[in-house]
C-alpha cells in the first residue's frame, strides 16, 4: 500500500509539471485529488488494513494529499504570474511617447459679453429671467401696445410660422409681459436675455438672428432719473468709470417717453471717425418709461406703479469691445475667428 502511495505521488507530480492551461489543470485535479482518485481509494481501504499497517499508511496518505494540494496551489500561482507577464508584454504602454494635446474649448465672444452683462446686472439686484423664443402675435405685439395694423409693426420684419398667430419673437420684450404677469403686484427688477429673429437683409451690421438683453424695473415712484442713473452705472461698470454717455429722444410703442442711449466713440474719443460715422457717438440701446397700457396688460395699476425698460444688443457691445468689422463673423462658426477670443 505504501508503494502504491509513492506511485500515486510520482505520477501525479510528473503529470502536473507540463500543465500550462486551466482545463488540463482541472482534469488533473479530478484525476488525482477527486473523489474517485487512487489516493482517495487508499483512504477508503484503510478499514481493510491490519492494525500495524494502518498508522503508517494513514500518515503517508495524508502527507501525499497535502503535497499534491500544495503542488496544485503552486501551479495556479505560477500560471497566474505567467498570464500577468504575458498581458504586460502584449499590452505594453510606452509612456515616453508625447501625448496628443487636447484642444481646449472656450466661450463664444458673445456669450462672454452676455455673461459680463448678467454679472453686472446681478450685482445691481436684477434677476435673470428667460422666456420663450417662439411667441404669439399677442405677446410679441398686441400686449406691448402694438395692435394689428399699427404702423409701428413695420419696425420689425417678422418670421411667421405656418401656424397663424405664432411667430419667432422679434425682440425680448414679450418677456416683459410674462415676467409682469408672474410677479404682479410685486416690484420687479429683471434682466431678460435671449435670441431674437428678424426677416432682415443680411449685411455687415444686420443679421436675421441676434441676441438681446432687456431690462425691466417696476415699482412705486420709479422715474426717468432712475432709468438714467441705472444705465449710466451699468456702462461705467462695463466700460470703465470714465465713460461718457448721452440720451436722445426716440419713439417706441411700449414706452413713453422713449429714448436712445449713446456712448462716446472709443476709437476717436468724440472727434468723429469711420466707426462712429463722424458723429463721435455710438448707439448703445433703446429705453423708456413703461407705457401705462403695457403696465395694465402686465397686471399693474398705472396709477400706483411706474417702471422703465431698456433693450441692448450684446453683439453690438461685443463688436465695440473687440473692434470687429462685420457682425456676420459672430454666427458663421468659423474657428479661425472664434479662436481669437
Ligand atoms: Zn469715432
Amino acid at each position: 500500500m505504501l508503494d502504491k502511495l509513492e506511485e500515486v505521488a510520482r505520477t501525479a507530480l510528473a503529470e502536473l509539471e507540463p500543465i500550462q492551461d486551466e482545463e488540463p489543470l482541472q482534469r488533473w485535479k479530478v484525476a488525482h485529488l477527486g473523489r474517485n482518485s487512487t489516493l482517495m481509494s487508499v483512504f477508503d481501504q484503510m478499514g481493510s488494513l491490519s492494525k500495524e499497517e494502518r498508522p503508517a499508511v494513514g500518515r503517508r496518505a495524508n502527507e501525499v494529499k497535502r503535497m499534491l494540494e500544495a503542488a496544485l496551489t503552486a501551479k495556479v500561482t505560477e500560471m497566474q504570474e505567467k498570464a500577468l507577464q504575458k498581458s504586460l508584454q502584449a499590452e505594453q504602454l510606452d509612456v515616453t511617447l508625447p501625448g496628443r494635446p487636447a484642444r481646449l474649448g472656450r466661450l463664444h465672444p458673445n456669450t462672454q459679453t452676455m455673461r459680463e452683462i448678467y454679472r453686472i446686472f446681478s450685482e445691481m439686484g436684477f434677476q435673470i429671467y428667460r422666456s420663450r423664443e417662439v411667441e404669439t402675435d399677442e405677446f410679441n405685439f398686441g400686449l406691448l401696445n402694438i395692435p394689428p395694423h399699427h404702423p409701428a409693426r413695420d419696425m420689425w420684419d417678422t418670421f411667421h410660422t405656418t401656424t397663424p398667430g405664432v411667430l419667432l419673437r422679434t425682440h425680448t420684450s414679450p418677456g416683459q409681459i410674462h415676467v409682469m404677469r408672474q410677479n404682479a403686484p410685486n416690484p420687479i427688477r429683471a434682466c431678460l436675455p435671449g435670441m431674437c429673429y428678424r426677416f432682415e437683409q443680411i449685411s455687415a451690421r444686420k443679421d436675421t438672428q441676434f441676441a438681446q438683453v432687456e431690462g425691466l424695473v417696476i415699482d412705486r415712484d420709479v422715474t426717468l432719473a432712475d432709468l438714467k442713473g441705472t444705465l449710466n452705472d451699468f456702462y461705467r461698470r462695463l466700460f470703465g468709470p470714465g465713460v461718457k454717455t448721452r440720451f436722445r429722444a426716440n419713439y417706441f410703442p411700449f414706452t413713453e417717453p422713449s429714448g436712445e442711449m449713446d456712448v462716446e466713440c472709443f476709437l476717436c474719443g468724440g472727434d468723429g471717425c469711420g466707426m462712429c460715422s463722424g458723429s463721435g457717438w455710438l448707439e448703445l440701446l433703446g429705453c423708456g418709461m413703461v407705457h401705462p397700457t403695457v403696465l395694465l396688460n402686465g397686471g399693474y395699476d398705472p396709477e400706483k406703479f411706474s417702471g422703465f425698460a431698456f433693450g441692448m444688443g450684446p453683439e453690438r457691445t461685443t463688436i465695440l469691445r473687440y473692434h470687429i468689422e462685420d457682425i456676420r463673423h459672430l454666427w458663421t462658426n468659423d474657428l479661425r475667428f472664434l479662436e481669437q477670443f
